[in-house]
């Protein structure tokens, strides 16, 4: 998956320009995925135009948001993308329990998850160790959404105090979600793991149950894939990739670097191989391991890379 930030922290936007380019290496790589996201994409104000733009060039779009759109870009958005074919474009809403949010968001989250039910599916990013998940269930139900949820782990972020989980407290999470699986059963709510969840932690009784829920697809990823060959690639405003979000201050490098996305991810993959020499994982247990690289690829390489 590659990942094109639209927005970031500072404001700085992602230019036309750029955004051409990339979709000129994309389409050369023969790669039809994108996914644009930011610290708030959908409030770029070129948003729609830019969904436009690669879904007229044959490229599925995914945007990754919280959620939180202008009444203008809204009004477009539902102009435009609601003739969209489901297969073509989706999106992933960061979503986090009302409770958090202000009166405002909770009014501009409800109008876009209204607008674009059958786009979109929740993701939940767990950076405490006592959560539930019933609110996203409840919020699927309400608004028709996808019936999926992924939970993924905060992940420790280099130069950066942010809120996550310690290996203590991963390892104590699971008794909370299995406690939670009947409601995703009874539901029918597939729920599938990223960034850096462990295999280990689960019980047998819990991976069966995930593996009926989810008919037959249980992984455990460092990025949103089990092949450990082909890194989450990122891109900022400025040309700058490298390998998922929490490892954006460890080594970037400049996209004009490159012929192709295939060598990017040559490039990471190598690069991940490397910090994974001798740690392997994040808990030591994953040094002898049988299911490294098999089934689970030893939790996030941030928790290796970024708790040095
Ligand atoms: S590789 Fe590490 S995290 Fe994964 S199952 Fe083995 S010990 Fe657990």
């Amino acid at each position: 998956m590659t990942n094109i930030l639209l927005i970031e922290k500072n404001k700085k936007k992602l230019s036309w320009k750029n955004l051409i380019y990339i979709a000129d290496l994309f389409e050369a790589s023969n790669v039809k995925h994108l996914s644009l996201l930011g610290d708030e994409s959908a409030l770029h104000p070129d948003i729609v135009d830019y969904v436009l733009y690669l879904l007229q060039r044959n490229f599925c779009v995914n945007v990754v948001t919280g959620g939180i759109v202008t009444n203008r870009i809204l009004e477009t958005a539902q102009n435009y993308l609601l003739k969209i074919p489901v297969e073509n474009l989706s999106f992933v809403c960061n979503y986090n329990h009302p409770d958090f949010l202000t009166a405002n968001e909770t009014k501009q989250i409800d109008k876009f998850l209204t607008t674009f039910s059958k786009y979109i599916s929740l993701n939940f990013n767990l950076s405490q160790k006592d959560f539930e998940l019933k609110f996203l269930v409840d919020t699927i139900i309400k608004y028709n959404l996808k019936k999926h949820i992924r939970l993924g782990l905060a992940q420790p972020i280099r130069e950066q105090k942010n809120e996550c989980l310690t290996l203590n407290e991963i390892r104590g999470i699971v008794e909370n979600i299995g406690n939670q699986l009947e409601i995703l059963e009874k539901n029918r709510i597939t729920l599938d793991f990223g960034c850096g969840m462990p295999l280990c932690i689960f019980s047998n009784n819990d991976i069966g149950r995930l593996f009926r829920l989810n008919k037959g697809k249980v992984v455990f990823p460092c990025c949103p894939t089990i092949d450990i060959d082909t890194p989450t690639i990122d891109i900022d405003t400025d040309m700058q990739v490298w390998t998922c979000f929490p490892l954006f201050a460890y080594e970037k490098k400049s996209l004009y670097d490159f012929d192709n996305i295939e060598d990017i991810q040559k490039y990471f993959s190598e690069q991940h191989s490397n910090l994974r020499k001798d740690k392997k994982g994040m808990f030591e247990e994953c040094k002898t391991c049988m299911y490294l690289n098999e089934l689970c690829t030893g939790g996030c390489l941030a928790q290796l890379v970024n708790n040095e």
